[in-house]
């Protein structure tokens, strides 16, 4: 098979924005879907695996097949969050860097429509939508898209079973002489619904890589606790990847909010993001972790599908998902594009028994993740209270005058004196605390 773009029918413009991009040997989705979107005419359902490269799969060929004469919307790419829309929205307009005649606009929901609409008045070719402002824009009459010739649904069983309803009315606007084009890593029941009621009878079904649905990059590990000693063992699991970038799942936006919060007590820096957030913050959150100026994202499964963000090296399910694919698709935010990544869920006794099943349904191995002896537990808080103290900020409300006082009664004491002292209170308050949150000691 070739192994290179050139050799796939990819056209020069976009093999210099390849070369930009430092993209040089197609993966194996992009090698059987390219060719096929290129030249042939069928509906395609394509499987690949979790960051194996779906969006160029799908990108590149159908940026090379827009007619940059024609006025008309040619393509709409429609994704289940505003988050993953605007990614491939970003994705896109890297790819099409050399071809400058190609428009494409992104309108995904929660931001002013106006703007939108404005936008919508230039030519535009390829559109890349969340389908609630889809709709919104359609009935508005801002955007046509009845001369639309190539639909795409990436996460595709997301987008029939969660955003049925919506997807349903957009189709009733849609040429039914369109091509229907999905991707998606987890085939659920929904697909068969997904052929039958969106796609044409000529589908080809392509899959890469699918022998199992787990992804041989990531290694799978939990850990099973006490609910008492969750935070605790995630602070240490947090410490022990320090300067690595990682996304902890959550089932609820309440818990979401709640986990973030002991995060910031524990003067953890993180970002949290979940579907009651305001744009805005969403934005600025998922640019912060982007950018690296934050390493953890705290998240409901708002996060779980499509987020591509580099070096994203490990995911922890701190409550485990409902269902397998969510698995999937929370494990594969890490070991994206070859590499490796470790996929860490903390769950309690009464959990365990799911492990196995996520096992025979996925087909991957789980290894345990041993919490660490007593001692060195004991240890390891010791030294998270020392970096939380280290990163504790001056407090300008305590008054000049009290502060002098304290400084009078530590005055005499050298650093390591303070430092011993500070460290004996601190584990005599501890084990005060302990004693009575266990009750055999209360005897
Ligand atoms: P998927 O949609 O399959 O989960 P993405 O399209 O988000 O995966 O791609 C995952 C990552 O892999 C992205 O960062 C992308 O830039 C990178 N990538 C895609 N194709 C290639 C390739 N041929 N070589 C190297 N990296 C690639
Ligand atoms: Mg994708």
């Amino acid at each position: 098979m070739s192994n290179s773009f050139s050799d796939l029918g990819i056209r020069n413009e976009f093999l210099q924005s390849l070369i930009d991009l430092n993209i040089s040997i197609p993966t194996d989705i992009q090698k059987k879907t390219i060719p096929l979107l290129l030249n042939q005419k069928e509906d395609v359902v394509a499987l690949g695996k979790t960051g194996s490269g779906k969006t160029l799969a799908f990108g590149l060929p159908l940026l090379q097949l827009i007619d940059a004469e024609n006025t008309q919307v040619q393509a709409v790419i429609l994704t289940p969050t505003r988050e993953l829309g605007q990614q491939i929205y970003t994705n896109l307009v890297a790819l099409a860097a050399h071809s400058p005649q190609t428009s494409i606009a992104s309108v995904c929901g929660g931001i002013p429509i106006k703007p939108q609409m404005e936008r919508l008045k230039q030519t535009t070719h390829i559109i890349v939508a969340t389908p609630g402002r889809l709709i919104d824009l359609v009935q508005r009459k801002a955007v046509d898209i009845k001369k639309l010739s190539y639909l795409i649904l990436d996460e595709a069983d997301e987008m029939v079973s969660a955003l049925q309803k919506d997807l349903d009315i957009l189709i009733k606007e849609i040429p039914k002489s369109r091509r229907t084009l999905t991707f998606t890593a987890t085939m659920p029941g929904a697909v068969k619904q997904l052929v039958q009621n969106y796609m044409s009878k000529h589908v080809v079904h392509l899959e890469a890589d699918m022998q199992q649905m787990g992804h041989k990059g990531i290694e799978h590990r939990y850990t099973v606790v006490e609910p008492i000693e969750k935070l605790e063992i995630l602070l240490h699991f947090l410490h022990s990847k320090e300067g690595q970038r990682g996304i902890i799942f959550c089932k609820t936006k309440a818990a979401v909010n709640k986990l973030a919060k002991k995060l910031a007590i524990h003067k953890i820096s993180s970002g949290a993001i979940h579907g009651s957030l305001t744009q805005g913050i969403r934005d600025r959150i998922m640019g912060q972790f982007r950018e690296g100026f934050i390493d953890i994202l705290v998240a409901t499964d708002l996060a779980a599908r499509g987020i591509d963000v580099k070096e994203t090296s490990y995911v922890v399910n701190y409550h485990l998902p409902d269902t397998y694919e969510t698995y999937v698709h929370r494990s594969g935010r890490t070991a994206r594009a070859g590499a490796k990544g470790l996929s860490l869920s903390i769950i309690q006794q009464e959990e365990i028994e799911r492990i196995p099943e996520f096992e025979t349904e996925l087909g991957l191995s789980f290894s345990e993740f041993k919490k660490q002896s007593a001692e060195n537990r004991e240890e390891m808080n010791l030294i998270l209270w020392a970096k939380k103290i280290f990163k504790t900020k001056p407090n300008r409300s305590i008054s000049d005058t009290t502060k002098e006082k304290i400084k009078t009664v530590l005055h005499h004491l050298t650093k390591e004196e303070l430092v011993e002292k500070l460290l004996a209170d601190h584990i005599s308050a501890h084990a005060g605390k302990n004693a009575t949150s266990i009750p055999s000691l209360k005897k």
